[in-house]
């Protein structure tokens, strides 16, 4: 894509979500709850969802999502889209964007960048900017099962997700000499500031954090951080205070259960999230939700390719399985989420089946395997009375 269409791609995102006066003042921003989210496709009591497996351990970890889906009793059908990650070619990507907009939500593996040559956009990145999802949501929570450093971590990441450093524009203006754009909107920030408070209000937490770097970029992250303070009036209910980059990372590292719910722009969000599954466990374990008004798209927190541990049975399937879980939470089939849900705790803080990642000898079908037995489990004391069936003997 090039710098003029993508500055047109972010035009459109604006007049997504704001109305810009002559002036090119925005004067009004629309939430993420305003707009109309888009039906879910539903045949025959039925849901289908778009599964995109990506590149490296993608395709084996939706594989486990299949199979766990199938008994739990899961009443999700999947529309599979595979991308050649060496094809120029763009069909099958318009036909994911394409699948997403007519079955409203996806679960999604990381999709590798195309040759790294300037001017080739991340087909992550454009995926999230054609389907308007500005908001990353990443619950980073301690697994008391999991030996970490520190315990009890409970962290809500709100993290801008279409625009910041992630604008991909950059330029080489003479030889030896480039320029990078960070692109901040109020429009977004606004939203993206709202849309954290809300959540924080519905999660029941107390306090949201702003993450900032506008000592330096006073400019830029001065305007993200005005507009969320300026939100966070509107919610007097909840405590709010600001961190610059730097500190956060220090803080989190050294006390991070000071922190309740953080807000921040795009690349600050990655590494903080990172940081912050490095915290719990390392990569295997979180999963991140990508929120616009309209869909809904699922995949692991720290959007790992893994490569290297590709078809090996050693990756640990959890973050895309916990994934899988808030995607039927989302669709509303609550039952089968928590069923799946309880299955997953289960098998990381009681059986303790771990994978490498986590130090343990485990492969990825043992812990598979092993929530599948907790599914059945808990579905056969559900036959004969159990308490989510309502019976008791
Ligand atoms: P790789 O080194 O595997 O080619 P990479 O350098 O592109 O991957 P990422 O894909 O970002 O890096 O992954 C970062 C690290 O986390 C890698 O060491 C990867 O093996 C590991 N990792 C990612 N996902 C998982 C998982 N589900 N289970 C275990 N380890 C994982």
């Amino acid at each position: 894509m090039s710098n003029v269409a993508l500055l047109r791609s972010f035009t459109q995102c604006l007049k997504n979500v704001s109305h810009i006066n002559a002036g090119g003042v925005t004067t009004l921003t629309r939430s993420l709850h305003d707009e109309k989210r888009k039906p879910f496709a539903l045949y025959g009591g039925r849901y289908t969802v778009t599964m995109l497996p990506g590149d490296g351990i993608g395709p084996e970890m939706m594989g486990y999502v299949r199979q766990v889906f199938r008994y739990a009793g899961a009443p999700v059908d999947f529309e599979e889209i595979c991308f050649d990650p060496n094809s120029e070619e763009e069909t099958d990507f318009y036909d994911a964007i394409t699948s997403i907009k007519r079955n409203g939500v996806a679960i999604k593996g990381n999709i590798e960048s195309r040759k790294n040559v300037p001017g080739q956009i991340s087909r992550n990145v454009e995926l999230r900017n054609h389907l308007d999802l500005f908001s990353y949501i990443m619950h980073c929570k301690s697994f008391p099962g999991v030996e970490t450093r520190h315990k009890d971590v409970d962290i809500v990441i709100v993290r801008q997700n279409t625009e910041g450093e992630y604008a991909m524009l950059e330029h080489e203006n003479a030889p030896g000499i480039v320029e990078s754009l960070k692109v901040v909107t109020r429009a977004n920030s606004e939203r993206l500031a709202r849309h954290a408070f809300e959540l924080a209000i519905k999660m029941g937490r107390k306090k949201v954090t702003i993450v900032h770097k506008a000592n330096i970029m006073k400019v830029s992250d001065g305007l993200f951080l005005e507009t969320c303070s300026n939100v966070a009036k509107e919610y007097p209910q909840i405590e709010h205070d600001n961190m610059i980059i730097d500190n956060c990372c220090m803080q989190l590292v050294s006390k991070p259960q000071q922190f309740d719910v953080m807000i921040m722009t795009n690349l600050y969000g990655n590494i903080v999230s990172n940081l912050a599954c490095g915290l719990i466990g390392g990569p295997g374990l979180l999963s991140g939700r990508n929120l616009g008004p309209k869909y809904a798209v699922f995949e692991p927190g720290t959007r790992n390719t893994g490569k290297s541990i590709a078809g090996k049975n050693i990756a640990n399937p959890i973050a895309m399985l916990s994934a899988s879980a808030k995607l039927l939470e989302h669709l509303g089939l609550n039952y089968h989420a928590n069923l799946l849900t309880d299955a997953i705790t289960k098998t990381i803080n009681e059986d303790q089946i771990y994978t490498p990642d986590l130090h343990g000898m485990a492969t990825s079908i043992d812990v598979v395997q092993n929530i599948i037995r907790n599914i059945q489990e808990e579905t056969k004391v559900q036959n004969w009375g159990g308490s989510r069936a309502g019976f008791r003997s």
